[in-house]
């Protein structure tokens, strides 16, 4: 059984969707008795990469923008 997305056309091993959704687009996706599709593998390798960049970039930018608030409010008493 595999867990199909419509908007990516693809066909996820179960394992590669977190509470079901498509690891691509984080769409729901629908149970399928197709086989996984042949690039399910590499396209959930890259999906995960790219979420953890995501995760990344976002933390750094919060960091930073804590540290200029900082500054702007030392700057300003
Ligand atoms: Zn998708």
């Amino acid at each position: 059984m595999t867990y199909y997305c419509s908007e990516c056309v693809m066909n996820w091993h179960p394992f590669q969707c977190t509470d079901g959704a498509c690891p691509e687009c984080r769409g729901g996706t629908r149970r399928s008795y197709e086989p996984a599709s042949p690039d399910a593998d590499a396209r959930h390798r890259m999906a995960v990469a790219a979420a953890i960049k995501r995760d990344r970039h976002v933390r750094f930018e919060a960091y930073y923008a804590e540290r200029e608030q900082r500054a702007e409010m030392a700057r300003a008493s």
